[in-house]
């Protein structure tokens, strides 16, 4: 069963927003247009494990994706967790191309793509430090000590791993084989651990104890408010930015009108810049002179407003 299903992520929602908004030749441009790229396909690798992960029974196993808990001392990120009435099981997944061959001598692996070699850090000793977070989690939640487990899931199927260590044998895995897997790891453990209802408490405690990151992206690139680009974009052909002329926003380069292209544009503003807003900032991401349409604007997207006149600041609707 599903208990959280797999969202697009925020931070690839703000890297998104981030990329065309960056000012043209900014020395970090290229920087951030490769690292969308490369969270787009890890994102993808990972939606291609919902199908494998779909074909484990429903009354069995209680599936979660992308959880961030907090320990007590710090916070642990994990791809999927899997919660059975015998065990947790948490998958780290990597969408890598190429041959991936694990070095245990020096805890990394190394990826041998289109002629070059590239390192990172093994993930088998991330899935330790996520393992040992949990445990240290549940116990701070008081809640039933299960065995955990956990594997590191190779999700793109033309991946050639190589080892010669048992336990990398055994901790790594590629997507098709998920089910026979984690089936497997669930008879190994002979006694159920958890109720029913104690699945649910544990299920509960784990969605409520759940926060997201929610960075600011400009702070990650470290890029000020000069870098950004304001204005609204053509949703045809992406010129920036429109003019609003009687009622509609007109693209100068293709010829088409929008009455409301200023609703991405200050979903970007969101994204990159929070949720509050005042009239001014409005009038200057949107590029526009009209207090009045900057009012009406503002009056049909935010959800609240506080202080008076110039100092009032608005709250844009959720993400
Ligand atoms: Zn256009």
């Amino acid at each position: 069963m599903i208990v959280k299903a797999k969202q697009f992520p925020l931070f690839l929602l703000k890297l998104q927003a981030l990329s065309p908004r960056v000012r043209p030749h900014h020395i970090k441009q290229t920087f951030i247009k490769e690292d969308l790229a490369r969270y787009l396909a890890g994102y993808k690798g990972e939606n291609a494990i919902e199908y494998y992960l779909s074909f484990l029974t429903d009354d069995e196993y209680y599936i979660l994706h992308d959880l961030r808990l907090f320990d007590g001392e710090h916070y642990f990120q994990m791809d999927a967790l899997i919660l059975t009435k015998r065990l947790l099981c948490i998958l780290e997944i990597k969408y890598m191309a190429g041959i991936i061959e694990f070095d245990t001598d020096f805890d990394q692996i190394i990826q041998m793509k289109n002629g070059h070699e590239k390192a990172f850090p093994d993930p088998i000793n991330q899935l330790q430090r996520q393992k040992s977070q949990l445990n240290k989690w549940l116990k701070r939640n008081n809640l039933p000590q299960l065995p955990i487990q956990g594997f590191v899931v190779f999700s793109n199927p033309q991946t050639v791993i190589k080892s010669d260590d048992k336990y990398t044998k055994n901790s790594v895995i590629k997507s098709h084989t998920l089910q026979s897997k984690i089936t497997e790891l669930h008879h190994q453990y002979k006694d159920d651990i958890l109720t029913q209802k104690e699945i649910k408490k544990v299920t509960k405690k784990i969605m409520k104890s759940d926060i997201p990151l929610d960075h600011s992206v400009l702070e990650q690139y470290q890029l000020s408010r000069s870098d950004i680009l304001a204005g609204v974009f053509c949703e045809a052909c992406g010129h920036l930015s429109l003019e609003r002329i009687h009622g509609y926003w007109i693209c100068s380069q293709c010829m088409v009108k929008s009455k409301d292209a200023h609703l991405a544009a200050l979903k970007d503003y969101q994204l990159l810049f929070g949720d509050s807003i005042t009239s001014n900032q409005l009038k200057e991401f949107l590029q526009i002179e009209c207090s009045s349409l900057a009012t009406r604007i503002l009056n049909s997207v935010a959800v609240s407003t506080k202080g008076q006149n110039k100092g009032r600041i608005h709250t844009l609707s959720n993400k």
